[in-house]
Order: C-alpha cells, then sequence, then structure tokens
C-alpha cells in the first residue's frame, strides 16, 4: 500500500519570533500519525506573501497532503487566504452558510458585525467549506493535481475541532489509509537508557510492521508499540501480543497499561480505594495541588493543600516543631515527615504527599547542594520518607519533585492496600 504523506505549513511572524510557541503543529503531528499518515515536514514560515507561496510550491511537489494553520483571520497581517486564492487562481466570494455562522456568534455574543468580521466569511471559489463551530474563520479544502490543500485557522481550539470534525473524516474518505493499532503503557522510576537496555531484544524481535517508540517526560517514559498493516483486527491481536510480553518486561515500574498521565493514574487509584489525599508543599509550590484539580472530579479525593514555604508557615499550618526546623533544617527528613503528617492531620485525610527541596539556582550548599529534595508520604499507620537529587534548573527541578512525589505515593498506597 502507498504511504501517504503530509506537511504541516504555520504561518505567522509570531511563530518564528518565539511570541508563539508553536502548538499546533505538536497535536496535528500527534493525530496524522494515529491516522497513519507519515508527516514528512513542518515548516514555519511569516506572514508573507512569496513565503507563503513558496512554501506550498515546495512542500506540494512530493506530498499528498498539505495542512496549512494561521493568518486566515480579519487583520491587516492575515494574508494566507489572499496567498491561497494566487496559487490556486481563485476569487475571494462570501459563502453564506459562513456568513451565518459568524453572524450567529456575534448575536450570542451581543455584539454588532462589522465588515472587518463578514470578511471572514469571505473564501477562495475553488474551495471546499469546512464549518468551523468554534470559531468565525472556516477551514478551506482544497485540491489541485492530485494534492490535497487545507487551510484552518491559527486559533490552536478552532484547528482541533476543525481538525478532528472535519479535515480527518474527509481525509479518510479521500485516501485509502492503513490499518493502525497503537498500545501504550507508563513506566515512571526507572531511565530511558536502563529500559532501553532492558528491552533491546524485544525490540530486535519485533516484526517490520511493529515499532516501539520511547516517549519520556519527566522522570516517567511513555513506552507505544504501534502497528501498521492492511487488515485491521489481525494487525490489533498482533500488536497486543508483543504488549502483554512488553508489560511483562517492564511490570516493576509500571504505573499504567493505557496511554494516561500519572496524575490521572494516582487519581484513579485513590478513588478507586475511596481514600482521600491532602498536600503540603514546599519547593514544590502547588504544583501537586494544581496536578490534582486540574482534573474534573478531583473533589473526590483531594482535600486541599497547604504552600508552606517558610519556616513559620510549616510550623502554624503543619504543626512541624521550632526544634525539628531548628536541629535539621527545612529540607531534611525529619521536617518532611512532620510536615505529611501535618497536612493529614490538618485536612483530615487518609493520605498525604509533602516536598521541601532546593530548586535552585541559589541556596544550595556543599551538604544540600541545589537539586536536593525530599519527599514523604503519610497514611493511617505509618509516614515515609525519601532523598532525591535532581540536577536540572528551576523549572525542571520543580517538575520532576511533583512527579517523583506523586509515584513515590502511589507505591506507598499499593504497598499499604495491594492493588
Ligand atoms: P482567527 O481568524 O481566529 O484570527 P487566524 O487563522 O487568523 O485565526 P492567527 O491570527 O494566525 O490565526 O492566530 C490566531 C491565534 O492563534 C494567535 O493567538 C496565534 O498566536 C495562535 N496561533 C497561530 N498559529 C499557532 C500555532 N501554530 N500554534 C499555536 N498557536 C498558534
Amino acid at each position: 500500500m502507498k504511504e501517504v504523506t503530509a506537511t504541516i505549513i504555520t504561518i505567522g511572524d509570531e511563530l518564528l519570533i518565539g511570541q508563539t510557541i508553536d502548538t499546533n503543529s505538536a497535536f496535528i503531528g500527534q493525530e496524522l500519525t494515529k491516522a497513519g499518515i507519515w508527516l514528512k515536514r513542518r515548516v514555519a514560515v511569516g506572514d508573507v506573501r512569496e513565503e507563503i507561496l513558496d512554501a506550498l510550491a515546495q512542500q506540494s511537489r512530493d506530498n499528498d497532503i498539505i495542512l496549512v494553520t494561521g493568518g486566515l483571520g480579519p487583520t491587516a497581517d492575515d494574508i494566507t487566504k489572499p496567498a491561497l486564492c494566487a496559487y490556486f487562481g481563485a476569487s475571494l466570494v462570501v459563502h453564506e452558510g459562513a456568513l451565518q455562522n459568524v453572524t450567529d456568534i456575534f448575536n450570542r455574543l451581543g455584539k454588532p458585525v462589522t465588515d472587518r468580521n463578514r470578511r471572514q466569511a469571505e473564501v477562495p471559489d475553488s474551495c471546499t467549506v469546512l464549518p468551523n463551530q468554534r470559531g468565525t474563520a472556516p477551514g478551506l479544502w482544497f485540491e489541485k493535481d492530485g494534492v490535497v490543500y487545507v487551510a484552518m485557522p491559527g486559533v490552536p481550539h478552532e484547528m482541533k475541532g476543525l481538525l478532528l470534525d472535519r479535515v480527518l473524516p474527509k481525509i479518510r474518505e479521500r485516501f485509502t489509509l492503513p490499518a493502525i493499532a497503537h498500545r501504550t503503557l507508563l513506566i515512571a522510576g526507572k531511565g530511558e537508557s536502563e529500559i532501553a537496555e532492558i528491552l533491546e531484544n524485544f525490540e530486535g524481535s519485533l516484526p517490520p510492521s511493529i515499532k516501539l517508540a520511547y516517549l519520556p517526560a519527566y522522570g516517567m517514559v511513555r513506552l507505544r508499540l504501534t502497528g501498521k498493516g492492511d487488515e485491521q483486527s489481525s494487525l490489533e491481536a498482533a500488536v497486543a501480543a508483543r504488549f502483554d510480553l512488553l508489560k511483562g518486561l517492564v511490570a516493576e515500574w509500571m504505573v499504567a497499561d493505557e496511554d494516561i498521565s500519572l496524575p490521572e493514574a494516582v487519581s484513579r487509584l485513590l478513588k478507586s480505594k475511596g481514600r482521600t489525599l491532602a498536600t503540603a508543599e514546599s519547593c514544590t509550590g502547588g504544583a501537586i495541588a494544581q496536578m490534582f484539580t486540574a482534573r474534573p472530579g478531583a473533589s473526590a479525593l483531594y482535600n486541599g493543600g497547604v504552600v508552606s514555604y517558610s519556616n513559620e508557615a510549616k510550623q502554624d499550618l503543619l504543626n512541624v516543631s521550632a526544634a525539628t526546623l531548628a536541629s535539621n533544617g527545612a529540607v531534611s527528613e525529619a521536617t518532611v515527615l512532620e510536615m505529611a503528617r501535618g497536612a493529614r492531620h490538618a485536612l483530615r485525610t487518609d493520605y498525604a504527599v509533602a516536598t521541601s527541596g532546593i530548586m535552585g539556582p541559589d541556596g544550595g550548599s556543599p551538604e544540600k547542594p541545589v537539586g536536593t529534595v525530599w519527599i514523604a508520604v503519610a497514611g493511617a499507620a505509618e509516614a515515609r520518607a525519601q532523598k532525591f537529587s535532581f540536577r536540572f534548573d528551576r523549572a525542571r527541578n520543580i517538575e520532576l519533585t511533583a512527579h517523583n512525589a506523586l509515584n513515590f505515593l502511589r507505591r506507598f498506597v499499593l504497598e499499604m492496600e495491594g492493588e
């Protein structure tokens, strides 16, 4: 089966000067890969007509699909539509459905529709309009010399809706895509290179149609098996058999055998046991609390937390004793254990997790260098602490501490209560 290939072209000066991070390409790349489309390139161009025309001409030479985002709006620097008209020899015409959508959106907001807003409904006359339910600029689908071109708005939320609801279904109709099967698992507490060594023989034994990918992030690694073939059910069975082998090899560090995050895995574990949690955070400043409260349904398990940054806060809010702080310091086993016990008591929960560390760049000493972190968990029967040493910048040290705290908590709960 011939591989279907694509390139993403993102348009906007803000992407080139680093003002906006190109999250659109990351999202599109993931979705194309899931659909079995080979993303060959990502190209970023500024708001310059000639650059856009050049990129379209170059990328269409060896691709089946060109996905464009950005510059569809009504401001002066939004030049994608005129450039598309020039490229396809088209003229702008008002699209009635798109105009109705613009009018409906402004009516709902109780705002008048200006001429500038109406121009959102102008589309090149040679395109098929893809309705945008999340905004005013519709998606534009073109075909020329066997190549499909799709222009989408730059606003990530709008682009996502269009891609998932309109563009990918239409691509599936237009092209024959291979069968694809993915299985993902999450491991924590073991580095990527150590895992790669353990999995060397397994990886070597995979058939050419099944690939193993390592996706590391913050002390965790996602392992994804992807199979590509002609027939869905036999492919899924082949991937499932390899996935079982893989699970057996990494069982000791496996957090979940599906594509979920560590906060999600810990939330599910606590919920399944009917347990509640409190946090006492010094060096992570609320990052762990945020991980829980960012999830819908957090109130079923998360009671609250204390960001106890100063020694006084640790004493006043968590009942850490002055003597402990004076003789051990804030970054110590004794302090972090008292923080966890104090939070569990103050917030009346089954479990509590606490962090205290030196995140850098200043504040380190020969005995406690930057990156020294103590993490503690407390339950009804016992409390336990562990020292960690990180070696990155402040932001990454905080992320690593938060993730390691969650994994430490997860292991503790499993030990106390079983699977
Ligand atoms: P609209 O018609 O709604 O204005 P547009 O197609 O004109 O959309 P832009 O003006 O290029 O899109 O960008 C709209 C917003 O989306 C801006 O805040 C921009 O920074 C952001 N954006 C544009 N491209 C990307 C991208 N590749 N990744 C993430 N954000 C992006």
